[in-house]
């Protein structure tokens, strides 16, 4: 039996003023109670961070950011560091989301950066990865993963990466309503765990949680979740509103 707590992370994207996310978290703490047997975590826009940040505080609902700068001060304008998502109370911060990838040119070198950066101010980073559909039908669904992780993780030791979760989300997935197959992220997450077990040992492996992403709804996670190297789930669209993502939370409940 896994001793991995399941996670259960919502991407709100570019969604929500201040005052509409202050409003989602406060139904979504309200809903949650003291749920106990799984971690939560929601990312609203930098802009909300504040606001959401005093709803959840002293509630299961952690605090966790879209993204970070690698720098940690200086002139760069449009950027925010970790010290500054850390002083608002945030504990993750999701890094190489898809959408950054294929709109904001990150890459396998800034998503390396940024993990460095997350860890040195103490912020657990969320690493996203996955392969297009055009990468699958090409056969090389691995190979993407493989080098995803080599070059995202590269110059960590097992010791630094003790609060790393990683989010597997097939790009063709994300925003589009097709969900992998339970076989397909299943065959995906055990390829995941194998990598991290080659790259920092079996240790570091079998505790790291590897989250799936990609139109999580309540209707498919608990099957989702029944597989044993899915260990939560990272939700966009369905985590927007709080009485779904409570649901999604829930998973186990009848
Ligand atoms: C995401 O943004 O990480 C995501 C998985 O989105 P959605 O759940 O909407 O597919």
């Amino acid at each position: 039996m896994s001793q991995r707590i399941p996670f259960i992370a919502g991407n709100w994207k570019m969604h929500k003023t201040a005052g509409e996310a202050a409003r989602t978290a406060r139904d979504l703490v309200a809903r949650l109670g003291a749920v106990s047997d799984v971690e939560v975590m929601i990312a609203p826009p930098y802009t909300a961070l504040d606001a959401v940040g005093r709803e959840v505080k002293g509630s299961p609902v952690k605090l966790g950011a879209q993204n970070l700068f690698w720098a940690d001060e200086g002139a760069y304008t449009g950027e925010v560091a970790g010290g500054m998502l850390i002083d608002l109370g945030c504990r993750f911060v999701l890094i190489g989301h898809s959408e950054r990838r294929q709109y904001f040119g990150e890459t396998d070198e800034t998503v390396h950066r940024r993990i460095a950066a997350a860890l040195r101010h103490g912020l657990a980073p969320v690493m996203c990865i996955g392969e297009t559909e055009a990468q699958r039908e090409a056969g090389e669904t691995f190979s993407v993963l493989d080098k995803q992780i080599a070059d995202g993780l590269k110059d960590q030791i097992s010791d630094g990466l003790e609060t790393l979760v990683l989010a597997y989300e097939p790009v063709w997935a994300i925003g589009t309503g097709k969900t992998a197959t339970t076989d397909q992220a299943q065959e995906a997450h055990r390829f995941i765990r194998g990598k991290l077990a080659k790259q920092f040992g079996e240790s570091l492996a079998e505790r790291t949680r590897i989250l799936y992403g990609g139109s999580v709804k309540p209707e498919n996670i608990a099957e989702l979740m029944a597989m044993p190297d899915i260990d939560g789930a990272l939700v966009g669209g369905a985590s927007l509103k709080a009485e779904t993502f409570a649901n999604i939370v829930r998973y186990r409940a009848p």
